[in-house]
């Protein structure tokens, strides 16, 4: 019997209904993992045979007893692979992301579980070679979290600064950026805009000026003097992203660690940039089952 593939625009129902059950999960990440057949993890040998239906293969070649989930990131949970393909839908269908909170009460698992999930599924999500951005370019910056009481909006001493670009029609990159100088913000521009892009629109603000060269205009508007738009002259583009953030999982904490916070804007970045991907969930599940195991106790060191 042929795996069932998982289908795009999958309701959670839909997808509960055709992932429910171990086997069903199994089938489907063997032939994401596998397309021209079983081998062995180990030696790369195709003579492999199934211990029992479904669940183990013997390597004739090593000898190696191993499973689809042997080397993947799905090994060592103890986590039933339907809660992991729902955890995945809720990670990929989330306009505005899943916090681990609502991924423990959806799932009916420990705190610490749905933690470790959010992290794993976020990671599988991030685009690790991204593509420069061309076209008309629109670069702004924005605060995050730390509400001061009795401050005024201005005041930006406990937030955390992000610094984001948006290709019109196309990408956004979004980084956490240590202050606005000159520096950090060229410094974003030139790694995450091609150099060949036709425009960089952005607001007045000094640290911007110098960044357009022989091919690349830069415009700007005027936010100061309530100019917002001239001609096609604007950065409601990226603004869109900005309250889009904030209304997001992001928005309501009120401290988090850059590199916490940056994984978060990866996760965001790769869902928006996927917008058009009718296939995100089978993409994120196959970046999952190729992923390197990361346990619990390293992940716990590296966020300190
Ligand atoms: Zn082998």
């Amino acid at each position: 019997m042929p795996a069932k593939k998982p289908r795009n625009a999958m309701n959670i129902m839909a997808l509960m209904e055709q992932f429910d059950t171990d086997s069903e999960c199994r089938a489907i990440l063997e032939n994401l993992r596998w397309p021209d057949g079983v081998k062995c993890p180990r030696c790369e040998s195709e003579k492999v045979y199934r211990a029992n239906p479904r669940k183990q293969f013997d390597c004739a070649g090593c000898g190696y007893q191993f499973s689809v989930m042997s080397g993947t990131i799905f090994h060592d949970t103890h986590l039933p692979l339907p809660k992991w393909f729902v955890a995945v839908y809720l990670m990929t269908e989330s306009r505005k992301g899943i916090s681990a909170n609502q991924m423990k009460r959806t799932l009916g698992v420990s705190y610490k579980t749905a933690w470790y999930l959010c992290h794993r599924i976020r990671a599988a999500m991030r685009d690790a070679t991204p593509e420069q951005l061309r076209g008309i370019v629109e670069v702004d910056e924005t605060y995050i979290g730390g509400k001061a009481r009795g401050r005024g909006r201005g005041y930006t001493r406990n937030k955390t600064m992000v610094v984001g670009a948006v290709q019109r029609g196309g990408n956004i990159r979004l980084r956490v950026a240590e202050n606005n100088t000159a520096k950090i913000l060229h410094g974003f521009i030139n790694e995450t805009v091609h150099d060949d892009a036709e425009a960089i629109y952005t607001d007045e603000h000094q640290s911007y000026a110098g960044i357009d060269d022989s091919n690349t205009r830069h415009e700007t508007v005027h936010h100061k003097a309530e100019e917002w738009v001239r001609a096609d002259v604007h950065t409601n583009t990226v603004e869109s992203v900005w309250s889009l953030l904030k209304r997001s999982v992001v928005g309501s904490y009120h401290h988090l660690s850059a590199k916490h916070l940056d994984a978060y804007l990866d996760e965001m970045s790769f869902r928006f940039n996927n917008r058009h991907n009718e296939y995100l969930f089978r993409d994120t599940l196959m970046k999952l089952i190729g992923a390197e195991t990361l346990p619990y106790s390293e992940l716990i060191a590296k966020s300190a």
